[in-house]
């Protein structure tokens, strides 16, 4: 009889570069040890989860000034999340219109708040931080329009608890330098990056963070600084793409 083949267990086959995992572990501390050195330790927030669940949703794909001036918006113009939830939606939207999306977003944050005010009784995610982080995670996951990323900062930023948001920053650095393969997807980059990450929020808070600051001032989407950055020794793409681009350029121009 003709035996199943035996799949040999592959770092490549859970979208990680071919490295043993404990280097690319290393390498994830040695990152995080690095740009916390560069940017400074973070503050934890001081929102609680559902101020921050309002916040991300308003975040998606807009810029932090915009976020917080929307975010400050809605309070200043309603007073509570109860108003905003029962507010008529264009009001809403338009207290939030500097947002990317608000005819989407305005709605979605009150279906939300309707949804969380029947199970709750009210509009109050404090018991989230002293649930086991799997159950708040499934929880959370079970709204429509609240992906991992969301989950992921509500527990992490106001419950701290040891979950790694992976947002368009976290995922392009990380891919950069080598921590995922360059096509995973962010939703996946969550799995594999938190195997990387010691069980610690705070440890995920620096390497969140880190990487994210990074992202936003230096490893920037079109063409990253690489002359200012402290990473290139760890970096695969300075090493495979930047480098010896520049060596051509410079062998081209003597
Ligand atoms: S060396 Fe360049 S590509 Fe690599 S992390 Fe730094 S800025 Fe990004």
């Amino acid at each position: 009889m003709k035996q199943p083949v035996k799949r040999v267990r592959n770092p490549a086959d859970y979208g990680y570069p071919t490295q043993d995992l404990a280097a690319l572990a290393e390498k994830a501390r040695i990152v995080t040890q690095r740009l916390t050195e560069l940017y400074g330790p973070a503050d934890w927030s001081t929102k609680d989860p559902m101020g921050m669940l309002v916040d991300i949703i308003l975040s998606h794909r807009t810029k932090d000034a915009q976020t917080a001036a929307a975010y400050a918006n809605l309070l200043k113009r309603f007073g509570s999340w109860e108003a905003v939830r029962d507010a008529p939606t264009s009001e809403v939207q338009e207290a939030i219109a500097n947002v990317n999306w608000p005819e989407v977003k305005a709605p979605r944050l009150q279906t939300i708040m309707h949804q969380i005010t029947e199970e709750c009784g009210s509009l109050n995610l404090d018991f989230l931080r002293t649930l086991p982080l799997v159950d708040a995670s499934a929880w959370l996951r079970r709204f429509d329009g609240i992906g991992p990323k969301t989950v992921a900062c509500v527990l992490l930023f106001s419950c701290q608890k040891p979950i790694l948001p992976v947002d368009v920053h976290v995922h392009r650095v990380s891919g950069r330098l080598g921590l995922i393969g360059r096509k995973v997807s962010a939703e996946a980059a969550h799995t594999l990056l938190q195997a990387l990450l010691p069980d610690n929020a705070r440890a995920i808070y620096d390497f969140h963070k880190g990487l994210l600051r990074h992202g936003q001032r230096v490893c920037v989407f079109e063409r990253p600084h690489c002359n200012r950055c402290p990473l290139t020794d760890l970096c695969n793409y300075y090493q495979t793409v930047v480098q010896p681009q520049s060596t051509r350029q410079q062998a081209a121009g003597s």
